[in-house]
């Protein structure tokens, strides 16, 4: 297994790269908030894409669909209510996501959505147990809605409905993205490592951005809201450790793709580089790279980021 260390060598114990790396670079900006309009529509592209040769072609196709159904609903769906802008602040105040997830009640405009995601879904070409589970869905009662929608937003999800799920989760997607895009960027604060600042949930990968104003910066993207938020680079992005980080990638690849492993959590994370394909999604990418996954099956670091979509994890 090919094994590499980051260009940034940080001092143990540090939160800082060197320096001198940062010499003539402007401070990223903390948070990228996401834009509904143009997101789920790229991911779609995305996904058929990777779809094209790929082992996973079918399912990676079926998603492409899924993210077609999310943009459309992202459209036609009536605006969500936005976050109350006291709570907002006081969340702020102490250093808390403004986006409250455990007080989530799914309202008329997440229903609505969720409505218009589903019937979008029922159009899709797809295997049989994916369309019993959409069938399961769609007949749910509101409590077993509710439920699926805790277990979403817990970032816990039972293996044996992970097909039911996937819906619950695409529908969440969309609301949550609105929401945080309703946000403003510049008055988010870090929240805590592997913490969303919009939303409190885990990232679904990082990703090294190769834009003009922050070439070489680190973001967290988060699986549930798609904001993004700056994080050093090797760092461990589940417990903020700075020793023991390494990167493995699979045999072949081209470094656009590779996993960081801890050795203080004995967890890894994928880490999406944009100089080495400009297209990198961290949603469609983090599932259509599940090799990586696989490989590190055999080894002692466990996954700690989070993706509805990737099967089995
Ligand atoms: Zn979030
Ligand atoms: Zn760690």
């Amino acid at each position: 297994m090919a094994r590499s260390s980051g260009p940034f060598s940080s001092p143990p114990g540090s939160v800082f790269p060197d320096p001198s790396v940062l010499e003539g670079v402007t401070a990223p900006a903390f948070a990228h908030l996401p834009d509904p309009a143009t997101l789920f529509a790229r991911r779609a592209e995305r996904f058929a894409r990777l779809a094209q040769g790929h082992p996973l072609g079918a399912y990676l196709s079926f998603l492409s669909q899924i993210a077609r159904a999310q943009h459309v609903a992202a459209e036609r769906a009536p605006a969500p209510e936005p976050p109350d802008a006291e709570a907002v602040e006081r969340a702020r105040t102490h250093e808390m996501p403004p986006l409250d997830r455990s007080h989530f009640t799914a309202d008329a405009a997440f229903e609505s959505l969720f409505d218009r995601l589903l019937s979008q879904a029922r159009a899709i070409e797809k295997p049989e147990p994916a369309e019993a589970a959409l069938a399961r869905v769609q007949a749910a009662s509101d409590a077993e809605r509710g439920e699926m929608i805790r277990n979403v937003l817990a970032d816990s999800i039972p293996v044996e409905t992970l097909a039911e799920h996937l819906y619950v989760a695409a529908a969440l997607q969309v609301h949550f993205a609105r929401l945080a895009a309703r946000l403003d960027a510049a008055r988010l604060v870090p929240v805590g490592d592997g913490v969303c600042p919009a939303c409190g949930g885990p990232p679904v990968a990082s990703v090294v951005v190769d834009w003009p104003a922050a070439h070489g910066a680190r973001y967290c993207a988060c699986a549930l809201c798609s904001t993004w938020w700056n994080f050093v680079r090797v760092r461990c992005t589940a417990c903020g450790s700075t020793g023991g980080i390494a990167y493995q990638e699979v045999e072949g690849g081209n470094g656009a793709i590779k996993a960081e492993t801890c050795d203080a959590c004995h967890s890894y994370a994928k880490v999406l580089y944009l100089s080495k394909d400009p297209d990198l999604d961290p949603v469609a990418d983090d599932v259509a790279s599940l090799g990586l996954d696989l490989k590190q099956k055999e080894g002692p670091y466990r996954r700690s980021t989070f993706n509805p979509f990737l099967l089995g994890y």
